[in-house]
């Protein structure tokens, strides 16, 4: 069981973005990727989850052995893919209660209702676990939410949806301290066996909390350099540097 990405190429507007990338996320392990602004690590991202911006020229991406490329954004998601955006869009008109819902509706065999009772039951608990109000189920999806609540937004939607393989970009860039910390319990608290995560920082700050099993250095479209919990550290102590010589 993986999430496994191979030789991956992509471009946006014909422009090479994506150079050959090689990334294996056995279920059950922690990995994060590093990088300097630009390499290519919200494109990884987005391309795992089907956005349609990106062209994938050469290479695959393979959800426990199964090529997704003619999968679609939404099949991607109920196949057990999820994405917590960098820059979390707004849904006006829509309240975050009743997103979540049809999401969740979404994943039901034909003709069967969810029960709304264990629905709420269950947003409730989890909204407790990240500290957040109960008025954020009734708001509009993000709107008007604070970077930092868009975020803890983000972590809600995958607690609920209980995704397989979990990307983060960012999720910890605009976050205080302590909703650092919140965010970090609620992922702490979704790592099993059975599903895989790729944390996606700039900083090593958010592994301090979240613990990685592998770290990887992203450059130019390519991991350029993978190595356990101890590389976020090193990088935190000597930057990106060293890729401008390698
Ligand atoms: P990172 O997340 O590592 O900072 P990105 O994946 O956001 O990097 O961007 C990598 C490169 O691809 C950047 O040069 C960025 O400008 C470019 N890029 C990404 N998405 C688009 C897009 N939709 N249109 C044009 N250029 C893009
Ligand atoms: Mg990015």
């Amino acid at each position: 069981m993986s999430l496994t990405i191979e030789n991956l190429h992509a471009s946006v507007d014909g422009t090479p973005i994506l150079k050959g990338l090689n990334l294996e996320i056995p279920a059950g392990e922690v990995h994060a990727i590093m990088g300097p602004n630009g390499s290519g690590k919200s494109t990884l991202s987005k391309i795992v989850a089907g956005h349609d911006d990106y062209e994938v020229t050469d290479g695959r991406v393979l959800l426990d052995g199964v090529d997704i490329a003619d999968l679609e954004v939404d099949e991607r998601s109920r196949a057990g893919i999820f994405l917590a955006f960098q820059y979390p869009a707004e849904v006006p008109g829509v309240s975050n209660a009743n997103f979540l819902r049809a999401a969740l509706q979404a994943r039901l065999p034909d003709g069967e209702e969810i029960d709304a009772v264990a629905f709420y039951k269950e947003m409730y608990a989890r909204m407790d676990e990240l500290e957040m109000n109960r008025k954020f189920t009734s708001r509009a999806v993000n709107e008007g939410f604070s970077g930092g609540e868009k975020k803890r937004n983000e972590i809600l939607q995958m607690m609920m949806l209980d995704p397989r393989y979990c990307l983060l970009d960012e999720t910890d860039s605009g976050l205080d301290i302590d909703a650092l910390k919140v965010v970090a319990k609620g992922v702490n608290s979704m790592r099993s066996p059975n599903r895989g995560f790729l944390i996606i920082t700039h900083y090593q700050r958010l592994l301090d909390y979240i613990k990685p099993d592998h770290v990887h250095v992203m450059d130019d479209g390519r991991i350029v350099k993978s190595g356990g919990a101890e590389l976020a550290l090193e990088l935190e102590e000597s930057g990106y540097d060293f890729l401008k010589t390698a």
